[in-house]
Formats: C-alpha cells, structure tokens, sequence
C-alpha cells in the first residue's frame, strides 16, 4: 500500500506533516465533520471537528460489500424477532431477572403487549457492526461486533469525510486511490425512511418529533436529519423526556399530542441507556409506546437489538425460524456470527464460565448496554464472573469469542492530541432502513455505511466514548 510509505515519510518530516493534518482539519470543519466540545456541549460558541484519521483505511471491497449487501437481511431480521413475543419471551427471561434496565423495557413491552396493537406503521433505523477476524491461514472474514435498533450514532457524520481523504489522496498524488474510497449518504436515506413513515401516518400537519438528551454534543448532526425533513415541508419538534411529560397527551382515538402538535413519528436520539431515565421517563415512554404515533424504534425493535437476542440468535434452529423458505439468507447471516454464549443459570451456562475463567484473553464478557466503555475483558472478566457465577446475576450477562481485526498503521486527528504513528484497527458499521406497513415492507434498504478506527490497543470503540476516529474504506 503506497500510503504506508508516505505515512513512514510523513512521519520523518514533522512540518510536512503538520501542515497536512492542519490542511485536513480545516477541509472537515468546511464539510461539516463537526462535534460540540465536552466541555460546554450544548453551546456553538466553540466547536471543533469530529475525530478522524489523516488516512482512508484499507478495506477488502468483497468484505465491505458482503456487509452492505446482509443489511436487507438484517433489517428483515430485527423486524421479524419485534413481531415475535414467543421468542423475545423466551429469549430474555433470564436476563430480565438479572439487568433492571431490561426489566424496564420489558415491562414496557408487556403492557404494550396486553393492551394490543395499535400500530400498523413500523419503521427502523439501524445499524450492524462488524470486524474482519483474522484466520490463522491469512485470509479474513466478516464477523458481526452487535447490531443497534436504537438511536442509532454516525448517520450524518459519516457522508463528511469521504470528500476529505479523497483530498488527502490527491494532494499526495495519490489519484487512483483517491477514487476508491466510496460515496456515503446515509442521511438521504435515512430521511426518506423518516419521511415515509411520517406520509403514511397521512396527517399533513403532524410532526416528526425528535426525543433529545439534555447534553446535546450531537445535535448538529442530529441537525441534518432535521433539516432534509423541514426541506420536505415536514415539520420537526426536538423535546426531551420531562417536556413530554408535561405537556404529551393521547387522545381518545390514541393519537399523540405534545404542545398541542399532533406527532406522526417518535425518533429517539435518546433513551438507549439507564442514566437516560428518570422515574418519570418510564411513563413518558409508555405513553408514547402506546399511542397511534410511529416509533422509531418501537419498544419490540429496541428489545430486538440486546445483546442477549444477538446471543440466542447464535444458538442452532433460531435463524431458521425467522427465514424459514431462505436457507442461503441464514448461511449469509449465520457466516457472520463470532461465538455467543449463554450465561445463564444452568449446565449450558456453566460450561461457558468455565471456559472463560480458563482463557479471559480470548473473550468479550457484555452486559446488555449500549453506548461504548461498558464491556469486560482479560482478567477483568475472571474479577467480574467470579464476584456472579455463582448467582442469577450472571444472566445480566453474554460472552462473545474476541474478534482479532488486523492492524494498520495511520495518524489519529483528536483535539488537542499530538500527531504519531499509531497502530490502528476499524470496525465498519451498515446503515439499514426499513419501513413496514401492516404486512407490506415499503422499504427496505441499506443506507450508507460507518468505518470506525481505534488504537488498537483499545479494548472498546465509540466515537461518542471519544475512542474511535471517524475513518472512510479505501477499497482494494
Ligand atoms: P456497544 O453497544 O456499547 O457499542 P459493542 O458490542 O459494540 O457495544 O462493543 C463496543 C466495542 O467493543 C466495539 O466497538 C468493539 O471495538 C469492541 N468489541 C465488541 N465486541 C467485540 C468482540 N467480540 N471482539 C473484539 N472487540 C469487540
Ligand atoms: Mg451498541
Ligand atoms: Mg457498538
């Protein structure tokens, strides 16, 4: 790879290469590859760019283009288990005894349950990690880290940088890779998903309503959604949990009203993690769970996308039961599968924290979280299933084979970090957007995708949790 050379080149000629990250920082601000500043994030006095890498990563076009095309797949995936009760019972009973914020969306989702379904919009917008896992022989395959169903990160930062690095590229003369790196508009599609889930609620005056945290570090990007919906003549509401407390109502036919504003579409950009919650949220959330609106994601569908689903989706059979005419969709989404595994109560899940408590180095021990920072490895996994095996507290919990992504080398642009050489390694995430009505799927598409690239010495990766870099695939 040519670049590796001129990295080894840029990295002998510190001016060079200043001059080059400085000349790369400011190409991001002007397209917008921006992040509000930890410090003060709900202010645009002082902004500052998105963490990313000075290089495209190289990415093996078969794998990146394997993973786009299993997004149809997956979309499909996650809306069959939402529709399924039997196996999300099943699936997250035991976790449920064990993690109170499962419990929570549970409980949610039972009396969603019970009083029956008023929904026959469904929409998702989601998004399915993977790594390349490095075999023994040489070669590599795609295996799936997780898939989020809820407010999903990335979607507009994403489109930014592929015209940055194609730069980067050319000023180093660089031109045939400059046109490998790929075009990425996932804001186009995730807006169209958005807008035809708010066209079939069929009430020209309703909203689409944003359901915002109260730190608002991405409310820029969240901006550009917006933005692509008032274009359309949609009108947009942005509120958090306690606005929709005081003011949110459902009327007798169950329609939702928030400040008087009839809503078509509820989309969480919050609301994915406990500290989310107040007392009060949980009420919030039924409400809206309850009403005519469409949820985006609805409880079934956030549910759907815990790890301990992506677990049992794992076992022998389960994949069948979703795609039972589509044996060559199961081997696809099978084939991405790292070894998941249970850990609940029972010889099944003894085993598994024997075989842990044998080699902590070779797994990921998670709990049902989201978010980034909050999974166990190494020698942290012995502290932790020591401290549950012996109780039901264990179920709170999966554990997962540890992929091992290859390593590059590439320089990380971060506020305020020196520029060196770093060893690397990336995650590339699929955009998927679906929309449903009563059986019809209108849509079903993937939308544009998300590489992620971290030091590799990191265990975990997030861009919200500051670790990863925003990066873009150099095909090869
Ligand atoms: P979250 O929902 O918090 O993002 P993830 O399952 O995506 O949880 O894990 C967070 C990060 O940890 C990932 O972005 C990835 O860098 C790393 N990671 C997760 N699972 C694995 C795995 N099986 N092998 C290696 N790294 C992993
Ligand atoms: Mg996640
Ligand atoms: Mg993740």
């Amino acid at each position: 790879m040519a670049t590796n050379e001129i990295l080894e080149g840029l990295i002998k000629d510190p001016d060079r290469l200043k001059d080059l990250a400085d000349e790369a920082k400011e190409l991001a601000l002007q397209h917008g590859a921006l992040l509000r500043i930890f410090e003060n994030p709900n202010s645009s006095e002082v902004i500052t760019y998105t963490p990313f890498t000075l290089f495209p990563s190289p990415v093996p076009k078969a794998k990146f283009l394997q993973a786009l095309a299993l997004q149809i797949h997956y979309n499909l995936l996650v809306d069959r288990i939402s529709q399924d009760p039997g196996f999300l019972e099943e699936a997250l009973a035991s976790t449920i005894q064990a993690d109170d914020f499962t419990a929570n969306l549970f409980r949610l989702y039972r009396e969603v349950q019970q009083e029956g379904r008023t929904k026959s919009i469904v929409m998702g917008l989601n998004r399915s990690d993977y790594m390349l896992d490095q075999r023994e022989d040489g070669t590599c395959s795609l295996k799936q880290t997780e898939i989020n169903t809820i407010a999903v990160g990335g979607i507009c930062i994403s489109g930014n940088l592929p015209v940055v690095h194609r730069r980067i590229l050319q000023m180093l003369g660089l031109l045939e890779e400059s046109q490998c790196v790929p075009e990425n508009n996932c804001i186009a599609g995730m807006t169209r998903a958005l807008a035809r889930a708010w066209e079939l609620y069929g009430q020209q005056e309703a909203v689409v309503m944003f359901l915002v945290e109260d730190v608002q570090l991405h409310k820029l990007g969240q901006r550009c959604i917006e933005h692509q919906l008032w274009r359309r003549g949609i009108r947009v509401i942005r509120r958090k949990f306690e606005e929709v407390s005081s003011t949110g109502h459902l009327n007798g036919d169950k329609k939702l009203f928030v400040d008087g504003l009839e809503v078509a579409v509820v989309f969480y950009c919050h609301g994915f993690m406990p500290e989310n919650y107040k007392e009060q949220s949980w009420d919030v959330r039924l409400l809206m769970e309850r009403s005519l609106a469409v949820k985006c994601p609805d409880i079934s569908t956030h549910l759907a996308g815990t790890k301990k689903v992506q677990q049992e989706l794992a076992r022998p059979g389960v994949l069948e039961r979703f795609f039972p005419d589509q044996p060559q969709v199961v081997e696809q989404i099978r084939a991405t599968f790292a070894g998941l595994y249970s850990l609940d109560m029972g010889p099944e899940g003894d085993q598994t924290v024997a075989m842990a408590l044998a080699n902590p180095e070779k797994f990921v021990l998670k709990p049902q979280r989201e978010g980034g920072g909050n999974n166990v490895y190494g020698e942290d996994i012995v502290r932790v299933l020591e401290e549950v095996k012996g109780d039901k507290r264990r179920a709170a919990y999966i554990l997962m084979d540890k992929i091992r992504p290859k390593t590059e080398q590439n320089i990380l642009l971060k506020t305020g970090q020196p520029l060196k050489l770093t060893s690397v390694c990336y995650e590339i995430g699929a955009f998927g957007a679906y929309v449903r009505q009563g059986k019809d799927m209108v849509m079903n598409e993937c939308v544009g995708h998300l590489l992620r690239t971290k030091n590799s010495e990191q265990f975990e990766g997030g861009i919200t949790a500051r670790v990863s870099a925003l990066d873009n695939p150099l095909l090869v």
